[in-house]
């Protein structure tokens, strides 16, 4: 009896070990999950795992997931909120910030009154935005027509911004008219144009600071070409020292 009684606390022990090894293993796939980053397996499939669902990646996002620099806290500039849509808190990257702002007040001389809905948006809340949406019922496919996946978005990098309104009806404004006319001249460039090469779908809203020479922070950006925007950098460092800014 007693040697029964001692096997039954081993195969206890045992049983109770197991399921400890097992509850740890979930534990850190469910850690993982939290995570959920984006995953390129072996066949070079891009999959995207949101709230425990796995997403194919489709092009033409596929292959241009962005490497993000780790953006330290100060690495952002709070759009001053009168350029801003509906007066909203919209932060971008600080490298971008003098450009867009004299850009945003030159416009607003020229009658053109830009407001800027989107600037910088973390990896994690591009993830929340999608995640709300699939909650709403939409469906993924449908969502990355309009929407880079988390990511993929150049928001992640602080130099882009989305102005008022970021969709279609944006195309038709003078607004748009008017960037198209004199963006470039504050280094400012619409990334995924009508018809381009890349066959992205075409955001009318979407413009990126598209780089300031500066090997370093030209990497925050697509590679533009170096020199471009020596002007700008200019304007970036006088604000800078106007701001008593390191
Ligand atoms: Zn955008």
């Amino acid at each position: 009896m007693a040697r029964w009684s001692c096997s039954a606390v081993y195969v206890f022990v045992i049983a109770t070990l197991l399921s400890l090894l097992s509850s740890a293993t979930q534990s850190r796939a469910a850690e993982i999950g939290a995570r959920e980053p984006a995953a390129i397996d072996r066949t070079g499939i891009e999959t995207l795992i949101i709230d425990g669902k796995h997403y194919l990646i489709p092009p033409p996002w596929a292959g241009h997931r962005m490497a993000v620099p780790s953006l330290p806290a100060g690495s952002f500039r709070l759009i001053p909120r009168e350029h801003a849509y509906n007066g909203t808190t919209v932060h971008i990257h600080v490298s971008a910030f003098a450009p867009l702002l004299a850009m945003l007040r030159q416009a607003r001389i020229d009658g053109i009154d830009l407001q800027v809905e989107s600037g910088y948006r973390s990896e994690r809340y591009q993830r929340l935005i999608f995640s709300r949406m699939l909650a709403a019922g939409r469906d993924f496919d449908d969502i990355i027509r309009f929407v880079a996946p988390p990511g993929y978005s150049q928001h992640h990098l602080g130099t882009a911004v989305d102005f008022y309104p970021s969709d279609w009806r944006f195309a038709a404004t003078a607004d748009y008219a008017w960037l198209q006319d004199n963006a470039a001249r504050f280094c400012f460039e619409q990334t995924y144009p009508q018809d381009n090469a890349e066959g992205m779908p075409w955001e009318a809203w979407h413009w990126n600071y598209a780089g300031t020479g500066d090997p370093a922070k030209d990497a925050m950006t697509r590679g533009q070409p170096q020199g471009r925007c020596a002007e700008m950098t200019a304007i970036e460092e006088t604000a800078r020292e106007n701001d008593g800014q390191p």
